[in-house]
């Protein structure tokens, strides 16, 4: 189906009501160091992105968030800044006064049910006064409870958390919200986002979407699987904006996601591994995700490249099965891409818990930046490897802390003790 949206703007940039598809993005530097996030987001600009996102835990963070708006207005800069906003209503209300967009977590938006409604109305009022854009974020991994107990953590429960919200905007007539629904598993994913644009069509809603597969890791199988989730989506006209969520420097989220635009099969012949990436997503991903191609009965390698030999094309195809969950051959990694709440090097302890597991086959482990959301978003992890701050980190065995306050220089190595100990 192709879905069709209306306009909603954050800023200046009209998203949805068949505009050009945007490409965003997130910072990862702390939102109280001003100079750092204002650098990010100028190099972001010139990159080619064009909605950026800053976590703004509480009245601080909603404060410098406006100090780096106002400063990239001063530079003639006007991309729309969103605030990333988790646990607290109150925030996102002040976030309201001075962001283009906010995103809420109907998750954790508010723990008292009941006042979902009297909440969002306000928050309605203040966007509507300062022409504020909303995006309701469905994260898979921190479904709220009562969807929990209904639906379960599936895609049908991700799809009945969007429209609970969505229900209340159309009430209200508040039009200017986007809504996605993200998962690192990217059949869940692809399965979610069908199922709501089908119900909103059904249901006579035409909110714009925001495709990302959350968690995807890093390097190529993390690129794989956002590209995988994306395109096949965007492919079958459902879409309007999307995020390449990578566990990399932000840059790279925008580099990689430009190379989805635009959205057609015809593709020169790759010359990169992440042409390739995008190539062979194009072709494999939507038949793969579905099960209407048999991975079985193809020919190995079923993708082809002047630039690499046939080693590592089957070992390209074997990441792709993977990212597609055709067959499970490596462990399985979800690592958030970081962000402020982040206080330790991401990429390298990746690198790191990546190295030390390589081995344990259809394991999959979660590395999480922080201890705020870290735990709730690592979906059916069967590890975890989360930081908590000060240099300490906890590990989980499923969503259960097993040990906590370990010095992250000897982490991984008590992460792999615990792995192969539950493994005896
Ligand atoms: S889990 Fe990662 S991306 Fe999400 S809030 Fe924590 S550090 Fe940021």
């Amino acid at each position: 189906m192709t879905m069709k949206s209306h306009t909603v703007y954050a800023g200046k940039l009209a998203i949805g009501g068949g505009h050009p598809i945007s490409i965003q993005t997130m910072c990862n530097t702390d939102t109280l160091d001003v100079d750092a996030s204002l650098a990010q987001c100028l190099a972001l600009a010139l990159e080619g992105a064009r909605m950026i996102r800053l976590t703004t835990q509480g009245p601080q963070q909603v404060k410098a968030f406006a100090v780096i708006r106002e400063k990239l207005r001063d530079r003639g800069v006007d991309i729309p800044l969103v605030a990333d906003v988790h646990f607290s209503a109150s925030t996102a209300m002040q976030a309201a006064r001075v962001a283009d967009k906010v995103r809420i977590n109907p998750g954790n938006f508010s723990r008292d049910r009941s006042r979902v409604k009297a909440l969002l109305a306000e928050l309605f009022t203040i966007c509507h006064r300062h022409h504020t854009a909303l995006r309701i974020g469905v994260n898979h991994g921190s479904l709220p409870s009562h969807i929990l107990e209904t639906y379960g953590n599936s895609a049908e429960g991700m799809c009945q958390a969007a429209l609970e919200y969505l229900a209340i905007c159309k009430a209200m007539d508040f039009p200017h919200v986007v809504v996605s629904l993200k998962s690192s598993n990217t059949r869940i994913m692809v399965q979610a986002n069908r199922l709501l644009a089908q119900r909103m069509e059904t249901l006579g809603m035409d909110y714009p979407l925001h495709l990302g597969v959350t968690e995807s890791g890093n390097d190529r199988q993390g690129r794989l699987k956002s590209a995988a989730g994306i395109i096949t989506l965007l492919q079958e006209g459902i879409g309007d904006t999307f995020r390449v969520s990578l566990t990399e420097a932000p840059e790279e989220e925008i580099r990689f996601g430009k190379l989805f635009l635009p959205v057609t099969e015809e593709r020169s012949h790759p010359a990169s591994w992440d042409e390739l990436i995008v190539s062979a997503c194009y072709q494999w991903a939507p038949g793969l995700l579905d099960g209407t191609t048999d991975w079985k009965t193809l020919p190995m390698p079923f993708v082809e490249a002047p630039f690499a030999t046939k080693e590592e094309l089957i070992d390209f195809c074997m990441d792709l099965l993977q990212a597609t969950r055709c067959i499970i051959t490596r462990p399985e990694y979800i690592s958030c891409p970081g962000c402020g709440r982040t206080k330790f090097d991401l990429e390298e302890t990746v690198r790191q818990v990546k190295k030390a597991t390589s081995h344990l086959k259809g394991c999959t482990i979660a590395i999480m930046g922080c201890i705020v959301n870290g735990p709730g978003e690592m979906a059916d992890a069967q590890y975890g490897y989360v930081g908590e701050g000060n240099g300490k980190v906890t590990l989980y065995k499923g969503k259960t802390p097993v040990m906590r306050g370990i010095p992250q220089d000897q982490a991984v190595a008590r992460l792999l003790q615990l792995i192969e100990s539950q493994q005896k």
